[in-house]
């Protein structure tokens, strides 16, 4: 009798053992878990933004896996409110250059510009993959009526194939004549009362001059990184204005340039530009 309360004794011993052995296991990983936590407290959000994941959409539309883009006005995070309305409002322009790939983003809040990460500096991979993003009414002090703040980017940022300059072809977006041309910038009058506005070209090298008219799709200049006196990097800043009733009037003034870009963009790549 003595001998098997012994036995149950000693079994109650060795099942408190193991209970105490596992909760010992369990309540180290507990008060292990909050460590992996604490760096991120360390690095403040400005000097590490969210970096971008290439391919991200492209894998959620499997239909056209290697043309992606972000939805109208949706900027990089910290560059400021994006115009969200998604107006085409150049519904059968030509996209401005000639061929794809190209590749829309930010040339400031992206990889290599001055308030993006540095990584490979603006030849950056990341620079030249889908999806693409907005920038119309990125941070800026320029009037830009049709921006939620009523200033920022006035066009959009465009990157051509590769990260080389004089070599990509901007054309035309559509039928009309070149008006002026600037330091860096060449204006396109369209027949269609919209005007075009094309920067960073190589200025030196333009295939057109002031007063010329133009077919859509005809060659103006080579995407560079002209900026007056100084470089940007090599991009096409495109811009359109357009003839908008206020209520209070007509203005002519900037408009996102995404959506038709975007359109214009499935255009070319169909062959049918
Ligand atoms: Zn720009």
């Amino acid at each position: 009798m003595m001998d098997s309360f012994i036995r149950v004794g000693s079994l109650v011993i060795m099942i408190g053992l193991v209970w105490a052995l596992y909760a010992g296991i369990v309540g180290e990983e507990t008060a292990s878990s909050p460590t992996p936590e604490a760096p991120t407290e360390e690095t403040p959000p400005e000097e590490t933004p969210p970096e971008e994941t290439p391919g991200e959409q492209a894998d959620e539309d499997l239909a056209e896996p290697d043309f992606a883009f972000r939805p109208t006005g949706e900027l990089q995070a910290g560059s400021g409110t994006g115009q969200t309305d998604g107006t085409v409002w150049a519904p059968a322009m030509r996209f401005p250059l000639e061929s794809a790939p190209a590749y829309l983003n930010s040339q400031v809040y992206g990889v290599g510009g001055s308030q993006g990460p540095s990584g490979n500096g603006q030849c950056d991979t990341r620079n030249y993959a889908y999806p693409w993003r907005d920038n119309f009414c990125e941070t800026r002090s320029h009037n830009t009526l049709m921006c939620p703040a009523a200033v920022g980017h006035q066009g959009q940022d465009i990157r051509p194939a590769t990260c080389k300059k004089a070599v990509h072809w901007a054309v035309a977006a559509e039928d009309g004549r070149i008006t002026n041309i600037g330091t860096y910038t060449v204006f396109l009058t369209a027949d269609s009362g919209r005007l075009f506005r094309y920067l960073h070209l190589d200025m030196g090298r333009l295939n057109v001059i002031v007063g010329q008219e133009v077919k859509r799709g005809d060659r103006i200049g080579l995407v560079s990184n002209d900026f007056g006196s100084t470089v940007t990097t090599i991009h096409l800043h495109f811009e359109i204005k357009e003839a908008i009733d206020t209520g209070e009037g007509q203005v002519f003034t900037f408009v996102s340039p995404y959506t038709s870009l975007v359109e214009a963009y499935e255009r070319l790549r169909a062959g049918n530009p």
